[in-house]
Order: C-alpha cells, then structure tokens, then sequence
C-alpha cells in the first residue's frame, strides 16, 4: 500500500483559520471587524490556534477525526494564500508554541492535522522577491521567478504585466520551480513542517507546477520523514495523472460534489447520468487512491451546501448520507453541519456561529449521527461499492457498500415525491426471510421475493443492513 493507512477511516473537518473561533483577543489585527460580520476581501474577524484549542470538545464531540487548515503561515490577507513567510505561524493565529500546543491536543486525541501549501506562487512580502523588487537584476534571486524586465511592475493597478503570477494577480508571483535551489527551498519547507508533527499537505494547485519530478520528489522528502503523511491535491477535475503512487495519495473530489450538488437542483442532472458518473470516479484511479480521496460538499472555494440546495434540510441530509457511504474520506466545512450559509468567496468564509439558536439542530444532529455510523461501520470505509438499482422516472438510487459478512445498502430518493421502492436484493445473496434493519428508524423489513420494500419520503434516503 502506498497510500497512508488512516486517510480512508478518517473524517475531515475544514477550518478556515480566522472564521472558526478567537480564543485570543489580543492578537487580532487593529481593525478587525466583529465576529460574524458579512466576509469581505480584506476583513479579519480574528480567528486563532486558541480559539480551535478552546473549543476542541466541540470537534470532539462531533466525532471528527482530522483536521484540514488553510493556510497558517505569516501572510497580509485572511485567506494568507500569499505566503510572507513559509517559516513562521502568521502572529495573527499564534505563534510556533501555541501550534505545537494545538497539534498536541490533536494527537492526544487520535486527530490528525493537515495543512495548505502554497508553493507555486508567494506573496509579494516574500524575502526573496521582495529582494528582487529592491535590488533588481543584481538580486541573488534574480532566477527565483519568471521577469521579463525591470523595474517590476508589482503595485499598480491591472494585470501582472513583466513577471509571471497566478492568474496574472500581481500579489501572487509564481515561482520559477525549475530553478534547483528554489526547489531545495520548498523541499526544506515541506521537511521542516512535517518533522515538527503535520499529519500531510494539502497542495494548493500543484498541476500549476506542471512537473511530474517535481512532485515526485516532493512525496520522496515527506515520506521519508512520515511515511503515513497524507499529500493530498487540488485537483478540480477527474485527472489520474495526479493521484498514483508518484503524485498524491488522493485528491479533492470536486468532481463528485458536482454530480451530487446537481442531481439535488431538480432538472440539471437525471439518475442515469449521476449513477455513470459516480460509478466512472472509482474506476479513474488505483482502488487506494479511490479510497484516500478527500470528498467535500463545499470548501472556502464554493458555495455552501446549504447555500447551494436553497435551504432545503431534506436535501441537505440526503447530500451527507450519499458523501458518507461513499469511498474516500468524508470533509466537512466547518459550519456546512449545522447549516451555515454562504455564497462563493469571501461569502462563503462566514465566521462560525457559537450561538446556537442559528443552528439548523436537524442537520446538525443528522450529520453526528452520519459520523458516528460510518465510524462503527468498516463496510462504508473500505468496503466494495457495488451499484444495485437505478430507476431513473422515480429519482432511485440504490447501492451497497459491503466488507466481508458486512453489507449496507443505501436507498436514495432524488425526488419531490414519496416512494415505495422494491429494491431487488438477489445481487447481495440476501435470502428470503432475511430481517434487514433500517439503521435511522431501527425498523426491521424482511426480504420477500427477492426484494426488499422500502419507503422514503421526498429527497431522502436510508442505510439499511
Ligand atoms: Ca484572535
């Protein structure tokens, strides 16, 4: 195996640093804003390290059991994917210390911590370009990036016209990776975080560093410090190129969390289509890098699920428990569980809401409950998926996810009206008589004939075993 053990048991939580909780008042910028205020650009609300230590219980209790940061290191924005420093903790979150701290209390507690890297560009505040903006063509690193000419145009308005940068934005320089000793450099870095205790990278669009050796030897320097280090990519698009035994053990599963999202907008996406789509995910990589996929309903890049199904709790469940029973690891956005809402960036970065009477508690509870089942199920983790039922006129989906004497199946509803559905159980061997319990409403059915009756409301669905 070469992906590391613990990815495809896990369950992720996302946390946007300085949005989930502020434990410490006094390292928040001057003008921050208050807790809650709508995101914008350039708005602090003063997230920290103390503020996830603080409320660790919740996490706790939640039953996550990773944890996935965006970006921590020293930065001038709130998203700090414009790295001053890839060597220091921005002050604005804490300091070495209370990271440490953090990823102690983490460990303590079988919760693993990954981070964002952000290596094909840099902020302008970054030394070696800041040196290039000084001292120009006489700068030692003068081949650290992609110039043109001299002086940078690094500050006036519009596109990034004589240097290369993300996008052409002028505050995110891309860095010229063929160089060795920028290489090195990044190397160290991706070293030195994982010697101190980080559980894998979270790599911020790596096919932009379009260099299959390069990431070869990126996972060569992680692993050989921790050879269960999670390198997980940002790739938005279905690309086996990237997730093998070279690249990364999994990848963001973008691609899902379309299918998904669009079979709940009614009309966008019919059953056949969906089922072809989910079932082609699983064959387009190796099994183990099926199975270590980091699968999202949202993250700081998109709008919230709750956002995005309009509102609709129903929907929102039915979404959890198809994300929940499929391979790969289950992620949560922080606050998508108790139904926070958001439109696409900044909006989407909303400051978690401690108070509680805004929680949806139905979803909420649901989500606890979803966690909890998968944990107590090896079957939905590593179990095989086999397609069972599809029955495109009434919005069914029926498959299994099955371990050894383990098999659940899972019936969904993608529709706005109540069905009996007559699951044909023949597939799973499962024998006249058998009792088959409903794992929500502990109800038991009984196979008849080679199927199994069930009925679900509009847009939802069960696990039955
Ligand atoms: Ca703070």
């Amino acid at each position: 195996m070469t992906v590391p053990y613990w990815v495809a048991d896990s369950v992720f939580y996302q946390i946007f640093p300085d949005r989930f909780a502020n434990g410490d008042p006094t390292n928040d910028p001057q003008n921050v804003h208050p807790w809650g205020n709508p995101p914008t650009l350039w708005d602090f609300q003063g997230g920290d390290f103390l503020g996830i230590m603080h409320h660790f219980d919740y996490l706790l209790d939640l039953g996550i059991t990773a944890i996935y940061l965006n970006p921590i290191f020293q930065s001038t924005s709130n998203h700090r994917y414009n790295t001053s420093d890839y060597y220091k903790i921005d002050p604005k979150l804490g300091d070495i210390k209370d990271f440490q701290n953090l990823l102690d209390l983490a460990h303590r507690n079988n919760i693993r911590i990954i981070i964002d890297g952000v290596f094909n560009h840099c902020g302008r505040g970054f030394f070696a370009f800041n040196d290039l903006l000084e001292n120009e063509d006489h700068s030692p690193f003068r081949k650290w990036f992609h110039t043109t000419s001299f002086p940078l145009e690094a500050f006036t308005p519009g596109e990034a016209i004589n240097y290369t940068a993300w996008w052409k934005i002028k505050s995110l320089p891309k860095f010229n990776t063929d160089n060795p000793q920028v290489r090195q450099y990044i190397f160290d870095v991706a070293r030195y975080w994982v010697e101190l205790g980080v559980d894998g990278w979270r790599l911020d669009v790596p096919n932009e560093i379009d260099d299959d050796a390069f990431w070869q030897e990126f996972r060569h320097v992680v692993t050989s410090v921790n050879e269960d280090a999670y390198l997980l990519g940002e790739i938005w698009t279905a690309d086996p190129r990237w997730a093998n035994d070279k690249h990364f053990d999994g990848l963001i599963n973008y691609p899902l969390r379309d299918a998904l999202l669009r079979l709940l907008q009614t009309g966008t996406l019919d059953m056949p289509h969906f089922a072809n789509k989910v079932e082609t995910l699983l064959s387009t990589y190796p099994r183990e890098n099926v199975y270590s996929m980091y699968v999202p309903l949202g993250t700081h890049d998109t709008e919230r699920l709750f956002t995005k199904v309009r509102c609709n709790t129903q929907k929102a469940k039915l979404a959890f428990l198809f994300q929940f029973a499929y391979p790969g690891a289950p992620a949560i956005y922080y606050g998508d569980e108790l139904g926070l809402q958001g439109e696409k960036d900044p909006d989407c970065r909303r400051a978690f809401p401690w108070n509680q009477s805004s929680w949806n508690l139905e979803l909420y509870y649901w989500v606890k409950t979803l966690i909890s089942l998968r944990k107590r199920l090896p079957s939905l983790r590593k179990g095989e998926y086999i397609s069972v039922f599809t029955d495109n006129s009434n919005g069914h989906y029926i498959f299994s996810r099955s371990l050894g004497d383990e098999q659940v199946v899972i019936a969904m509803n993608a529709s706005d009206h109540p069905q009996h559905i007559d699951i044909p159980v023949s597939k799973l061997g499962w024998q006249d008589g058998r009792q088959v319990l409903d794992l929500f409403t502990n109800k038991r059915v009984n196979v008849f004939g080679n199927i199994l009756p069930i009925d679900l409301p509009p847009w939802s669905g069960t696990w039955l075993s």
